[in-house]
């Protein structure tokens, strides 16, 4: 065996700095564990759904839909065999619905390949659609004990203070780095336990605003603490303004004064944003149109339909990611033409009252609560 050296000192100094970061994590998370639905159950398919809903959604928002979900599809094989349409339905209100679609198509693929069993290790689980990087390392170390790491938001946020890392890590250097640092940073045999005292750490202690350095079991082994840099720490390079669109919706009712009516609905195509989501037709409104002539336009381009226009009915405000629009739903009449799919997967008239069936983006969805609220009483232009 060879004698350690001088330049060993500082790899020595960083294995104890690891060595001390687990212990003081550990230790602390058997106190601190937070006590989580899907922490109850060792179900590997439990813990793919919780993972996949928490990608982009608080844990308390997720809890309601993560128990609903569960007991609407309480298995790999219940998932699989569902409708895309209901498995959209338990997801409405989520939001990201390409995650809703992958997890169908996912449990497809399972059932198909795995015999109805999550495989076990990274490069399988990854190859799976909507299984990225971080959700198969939760997934493979929670729920199989692999030694595998993960990056979340929390556990960037940590690393980034504690080793003081400069680099954003919503960019590809700075997620190599952490990916890198929070291997060799992995205990063997409790990796599991390990990423999710990390994930705790960051979700309840080391916060985005104000994080409560005197009661972090890191304390005495941050760097951000000791430079005082906690609040600069993660690097944020500045975003993008975000665009504003203005997007019309008719409100297509098949007979207008009358509590047999019905409204037209379409269902977007199954690659597009929200795709197999139901919405009432329209469009972006372009340069130089006004709401109405948008509209009309709208229609024909995706249902090769006429309309008679008729009074606004209501505008909503809705930010996506990347974009915000505002939503102009107007009453229209349908008077030429059968509707065809054109720009559209399908579409049906259906009573207001049986929209709750569908699922629909939230804003769309906010339209139904105020139409079911609000008598039908539309003035037709150039109809007294
Ligand atoms: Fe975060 Fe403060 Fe703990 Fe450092 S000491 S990890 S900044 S909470």
């Amino acid at each position: 065996m060879s004698k350690a050296t001088r330049d060993d000192a500082p790899l020595a100094r960083q294995a104890g700095a690891y060595a001390a970061i687990r212990r003081a994590l550990l230790t602390w998370h058997e106190r601190a564990r937070r006590d989580l639905p899907w922490r109850r159950r060792s179900d590997p398919y439990a813990i793919w759904i919780a993972e996949v809903m928490l990608q982009q959604t608080q844990v308390k928002t997720a809890i309601p839909y993560y128990e609903r979900f569960l007991s609407r599809f309480p298995d790999i094989q219940s998932l699989a065999a569902a409708s895309l349409d209901d498995v959209l339905k338990a997801w409405e209100g989520l939001g990201y619905y390409a995650r809703a679609r992958n997890l169908h198509h996912a449990a497809a693929e399972t059932v198909r390949h795995y015999g109805g069993r999550l495989p076990e290790n990274r490069a399988d689980l990854e190859r799976l659609p909507g299984i990225g990087s971080y959700t198969a390392g939760a997934i493979a170390s929670i729920a199989f004990g692999a030694d595998e790491p993960v990056i979340d938001g929390n556990v960037a946020r940590v690393l980034c203070r504690v080793f003081e890392i400069e680099d954003d890590p919503r960019k590809a250097p700075g997620r190599n780095r952490l990916w890198i640092l929070a291997r060799d940073l992995l205990p063997i045999s409790t990796a599991g336990r390990f990423n999710e005292a990390l994930m705790d750490l960051g979700a309840t202690v080391c916060t985005p605003r104000s994080p409560q350095c005197e009661a972090c079991p890191l304390r005495t082994l941050c760097t951000a603490r000791r430079k005082g840099r906690q609040s600069s720490l993660p690097t944020r390079s500045p975003r993008r303004p975000i665009p504003h669109h203005d997007v019309v919706a008719g409100l297509v009712w098949d007979r207008p004064r009358s509590p047999e009516a019905h409204l037209l609905i379409t269902k977007r195509r199954p690659d597009d944003m929200l795709g197999g989501l139901w919405e009432f037709p329209g469009g972006k409104v372009e340069p130089g149109e006004s709401l109405e002539q948008a509209l009309v336009r709208e229609l024909r381009e995706e249902l090769a339909i006429e309309v008679a226009i008729g009074e606004p009915f209501m505008t909503v405000h809705h930010a996506y990611t990347h974009f915000r629009i505002t939503l102009h739903a107007i009453h229209c009449r349908h008077v030429a033409g059968t509707p065809q799919a054109i720009a559209c997967a399908d579409w049906r008239f259906a009573a207001p009252h049986d929209l709750d069936q569908y699922a629909f983006p939230t804003a769309d969805r906010r339209l139904i609560a105020a139409l079911q609220k609000t008598p039908l009483e539309v003035t037709w232009r150039g109809e007294s």
